[in-house]
């Protein structure tokens, strides 16, 4: 494949990946809205491995999880305050990119069928989640990795909604 680069808006840091994403999620998390200062994170998940800085070198702010109790990584630019990509106690090996970082950001798909949406309950209210998005209340997995189950949006609705009693298995037409 190709490379896809990317960097901070001052032009101090550079990135590169080799690889596509192992996964791609959609963040709703208040963590991620304050680290964002917007609305979700779009986080593609990336083999450490396939992730190059190749230019500067990234200031890093070390959160811990108050969920996991394990640190989170923030790789960042000290110039301009850029978040780069963040790096995890509990997933070692893995790198999540701020999706907006990278020169193409189009190049990140969010396919509904694909892509998980996490946090849908502290989502900002007028967020929309498309026919088919797995949505999840909160994380994807347990603190001991067990994956919990999607729900699957049967129409495009408030990813908040999502989790409202009836929201999802309203009554069809009767037969
Ligand atoms: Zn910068
Ligand atoms: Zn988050």
């Amino acid at each position: 494949m190709v490379n896809h680069a990317g960097g901070c808006i001052c032009g101090a840091l550079r990135f590169e990946v080799t690889a596509p994403p192992l996964r791609v999620t959609v963040c709703h998390c208040r963590w991620c809205q304050r680290a964002t200062g917007s609305a979700y994170m779009v986080e593609p998940v990336f083999d450490l491995a396939a992730l190059r800085v190749t230019r500067g070198t990234p200031a890093t702010y070390d959160h811990r999880s108050t969920g996991s109790g394990r640190l989170v990584h923030v790789h960042f630019c000290a110039a301009c305050g850029t978040k780069l990509f963040l790096t995890f106690e509990r997933f070692p090996g893995a790198a999540g990119v701020y999706a907006g970082s990278f020169d193409d950001p189009d190049w990140i798909a969010v396919r509904p069928e694909e892509a998980k949406h996490l946090y849908c309950e502290v989502a900002r209210p007028e967020t929309l989640l498309p026919a088919g998005a797995q949505a999840f209340p909160g994380h994807a997995r347990a603190n001991d990795g067990t994956p919990f189950e999607a729900r699957v949006v049967p129409a495009a609705l408030p990813a908040r909604q999502v989790f409202a009693p009836g929201a999802v298995d309203a009554p069809g037409p009767r037969p």
